[in-house]
């Protein structure tokens, strides 16, 4: 089903979003104070408008209490980035998702009510990081701090075992939720399940499991 973004300052991050929405073939408002950045989105959104942000009227005229997700992506004007959410939840709108700079940004913007704060350059730091450190990890998302989901590489070393030969859940606490293979994707995967070389297993774990298993099995 077709959602209604608006998203608000066209930098690298905003414009990213911008640019994927409507290219997963959703409607996006593409709001910037800057003329030429939102020139520059004229052909990646539904409509691309110069407006400062900051503006309740401005706002208010664009119908922005109407659109479903609404994300602040205004880069160093951490003022800016305030007002405006400030004004966004004022004006009722249910989701808004903003891009904090650092931890008293993200501070005020969680008392002020943002639905949702992200911290792309940090999350996608600790990402890295985490390709870095291992060559078997394919992708990997933090949980919270202790708990991750990773895609990692089946090696020949477990290949042609089924899943309750290899046993994570119980030799590691750690459990294989899909799958992929070539265009496959098997989901929740039964027992009987059998595990080739080149594999992508998705798991659900302790960090330290994790590890556990990497070191070990693969
Ligand atoms: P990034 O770090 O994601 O590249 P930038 O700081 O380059 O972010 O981009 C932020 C964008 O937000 C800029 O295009 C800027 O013009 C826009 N912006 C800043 N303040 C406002 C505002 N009050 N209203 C609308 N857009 C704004």
């Amino acid at each position: 089903m077709k959602k209604q973004f608006a998203v608000i300052g066209l930098g690298r991050f905003g414009g990213s979003v911008c640019k994927e929405l409507n290219l997963l073939g959703h409607e996006v408002l593409a709001i910037d104070s800057d003329e030429a950045r939102v020139n520059d989105y004229v052909r990646f959104s539904t409509h691309a408008v110069v407006t400062n942000a900051t503006d309740e009227n401005a706002l208010t005229s664009l119908g922005i209490r109407n659109f479903e997700y609404v994300i602040v992506a205004i880069g160093d004007n951490i003022q800016s980035s305030i007002l405006c959410t400030l004004v966004l939840k004022e004006l009722g709108v249910k989701n808004v998702w903003v891009k904090a700079q650092n931890n008293y940004h993200h501070k005020v913007l969680e008392k002020i009510g943002a639905d949702r704060i992200v911290h792309p350059e940090h999350d996608m730091g600790v990402r890295i990081a985490h390709y870095l450190v291992s060559d078997k990890i394919i992708d990997y998302i933090e949980l919270s701090p202790e708990y991750s989901i990773v895609e990692v590489m089946a090696t020949a070393k477990i290949s042609s075992q089924s899943l309750s030969e290899l046993n994570v859940r119980a030799k590691f606490g750690c459990t294989i939720l899909g799958i992929k293979r070539a265009d496959d994707l098997i989901i929740s995967p039964i027992p009987t399940e059998i595990i080739y070389e080149k594999d992508i297993l998705i798991m659900v774990g302790g960090n330290h499991d994790i590890k556990k298993f990497e070191d070990e099995r693969l």
